[in-house]
């Protein structure tokens, strides 16, 4: 058997890692950690220690590591047949199987599902859609997306200029010029104190305003938007946000487009985030929880008033010029029905609300007196935790000290549960399978209370 060290020399001189800091990996200042098996909100690596997965992968893993049922299905689907394109009108069982199950799921205004590979991929055909279907309508000028500050859409070159971090456009000559940003609903950081969760909506509201009126609603197709910000900070909105957003871009006739990649299947307790929050989206994106990432896949759910607009299209048009040769991969597909049956039968979604709701309040109770501590938020089975240097004005610690990398490392190294430090802000974020039972969640907290005893003492 390879040693630890030996794939840790491979991996540092053969492997590009995403996400990485290249240099700091390649002088090996970074650790190579080998995962190997897992089961449940467990995971292990290589020397059999466990970790207790507090982030389900990339918020992913949504029915915890190991099923079986997911396994054996992708198996049976491998040997039957591994592989054959959805390209003009074919399918395979799963496929099909898998379509319909979605939308049995799916708000009710919903009618076709595209698959795709990932959450970038589908975001990238969504784009493609709203720009078709304002083509098809004979009004080529309206493209324009509107996306939110610390919005997460992926990372291709859409995509990336989608999403609102800092880090994902900086080096890259990014965003796109079809794309604009407008106010993150992040109400922790709302810019006068003194303001209501209403009179920042409010705000809010105004900002995207303000936006359309200056670019003009007859350039701008669409807007998009996660129903809890996650990568951005795991920001849950302040009250009436969706309901005012959406009154507004009906107004401009404005479409919606709702990333339900961490939201859906489950994690705020509601199947989709815009069923919990009143949201009525025209495309809707799935990928994560769909199969739990036990195999790739992803999904632009489309509304009816959107699929009527793309059929007249193919009318005078011809077939839509947009397909993946992976489009409805049948080992995904597999994954996917395999998924949302074990979803169903352990009742998760009720669990995400349940022990999620209980992981926020406990976690609220442990630290929400802690002197730098500014807010503990979340929703469902995502909580988040921002430190602040000063409570009262809300000052952030310097960057340099690292504050919340360094909590994460040690949360790992003396509990051995894995949080994350979002990537802007000191922000710790958590979202933990959806199968977490309150004991695991306990587990979670008291771990986490002690890391930031052990960092800012
Ligand atoms: N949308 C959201 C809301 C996401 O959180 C992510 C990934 N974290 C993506 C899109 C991109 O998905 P992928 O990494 O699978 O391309």
């Amino acid at each position: 058997m390879l040693t630890n060290d030996q794939l840790a020399l491979w991996d540092r001189e053969n492997f590009f890692h995403p996400s990485t800091h290249l240099a700091q990996h390649a002088r090996g200042e970074t650790t190579t950690r080998i995962m190997r098996g897992g089961d449940g909100v467990y995971i292990e690596d290589r020397d059999g220690t466990r970790f207790l997965d507090a982030f389900a992968g990339l918020y992913c893993v949504n029915v915890g590591y190991g099923r079986p049922e997911i396994a054996e299905a992708i198996a049976a689907q491998a040997k039957e047949l591994a592989y054959y394109h959805a390209y003009v009108g074919h399918g395979t069982e799963v496929s099909i199987t898998l379509a319909k199950m979605i939308l049995d799921r799916a708000p009710s205004n919903m009618s076709k599902v595209y698959f795709g590979l990932g959450g970038s991929d589908a975001n990238e055909t969504n784009v493609k859609l709203v720009w078709y279907y304002n083509n098809v309508l004979g009004r080529p000028e309206k493209k324009k997306i509107i996306s939110r500050w610390r919005g997460y859409h992926g990372s291709g070159l859409m995509t990336g200029s989608l999403t609102g971090l800092e880090l994902f456009h900086k080096a890259f000559d990014l965003p796109l010029p079809q794309v604009i940003h407008t106010e993150a609903p992040y109400y922790y950081r709302r810019p006068k104190a003194e303001m209501t969760e209403a009179d920042f909506t409010a705000h809010c509201v105004a900002e995207l305003e303000t936006l359309i009126d200056r670019e003009g609603a007859d350039t701008i197709a669409a807007f998009i938007g996660e129903p809890v910000l996650g990568t951005g900070g795991i920001v849950p909105p302040p009250a009436g946000y969706w309901e005012a957003i959406q009154t507004v871009l009906r107004r401009h006739d404005i479409l919606l487009i709702a990333d339900e990649v961490v939201t859906g299947f489950g994690r705020l307790g509601s199947m989709f985030g815009s069923d919990h929050y009143g949201i009525e989206a025209d495309i809707i994106t799935i990928a994560k929880g769909l199969t739990s990432a036990y195999a790739p896949l992803s999904g632009s759910i489309v509304s009816d008033r959107v699929w009527k607009v793309l059929e007249q299209g193919t009318d005078a048009l011809g077939p839509i010029g947009h397909g993946w040769t992976y489009s409805a991969h049948p080992i995904g597909a597999a994954a996917g029905v395999a998924n949302l049956r074990l979803i169903d039968e352990l009742g998760l979604v009720s669990n995400a609300g349940d022990v999620g709701g209980y992981l926020n309040r406990t976690m609220r109770e442990a630290l929400a007196d802690h002197p730098n501590v500014g807010e503990v938020r979340g929703e469902g089975m995502l909580c988040a935790v921002e430190f602040v240097e000063d409570r009262d004005t809300r000052r952030p610690f310097d960057p340099a000290r690292k504050l919340v990398p360094q909590m994460a490392a040690t949360l790992l190294a003396q509990d051995r549960v894995i949080a994350r430090a979002m990537p802007q802000g000191d922000i710790l974020g958590f979202a933990p399978p959806l199968c977490l039972t309150r004991e695991e969640a306990d587990k979670v907290v008291e771990a986490t209370v002690r890391a930031v005893e052990a960092t800012l003492s």
